[in-house]
């Protein structure tokens, strides 16, 4: 399938789109999920279009990597989590809904199941609170 440059996230790179910006550097970009499946769940984009992880080439596999890491490292800090959860799905059969490329770190709370997959919109205000925060541990 053809990468299609409307998708949400594409919005989003061009700033056509708002988010909630946690880190940005040349190569990528990392904002909260607006319909986080715990607090503090976080996107890692590459800005380079590729669909799915056949689409990644390695710099942009390597930067996404590389941001995921820092993002994760912040997120620790900021949610005092037990635990985080990596995600990547490619595919609608795999359980992609958004066909731009993303990292998804997801901060595991002791004893706090997962909340739904793409469901449930977050308070804008709080997100935008928890951004700012992540922003300021990343200096970005
Ligand atoms: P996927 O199913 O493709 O792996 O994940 C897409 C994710 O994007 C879901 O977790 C969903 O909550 C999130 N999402 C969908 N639309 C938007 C949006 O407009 N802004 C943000 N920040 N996240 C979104």
């Amino acid at each position: 399938m053809a990468y299609d440059s409307n998708n949400i996230f594409a919005r989003i790179l061009r700033g056509e789109a708002p988010c909630h910006r946690v880190y940005e550097d040349t190569a990528t970009l990392a904002f909260l999920d607006v319909m986080p499946q715990s607090d503090g769940h976080t996107l890692v984009l590459p800005k380079a279009a590729a669909e799915n992880l056949f689409e990644l080439d390695d710099e942009a596999a390597a930067a996404v990597m590389r941001t995921g890491k820092r993002v994760a490292l912040a997120l620790r800090e900021a949610f005092r989590p037990d635990g985080l959860t990596v995600m990547q799905f490619n595919g609608a059969d795999a359980g992609q809904t958004v066909f731009h490329f993303h990292l998804h770190l997801v901060p595991r709370y002791a004893g706090q199941p997962l909340r739904s997959h793409g469901r449930g919109m977050a308070d804008g205000a709080l997100l935008a609170e928890q951004a700012a925060r992540l922003r300021t541990l990343l200096g970005s």
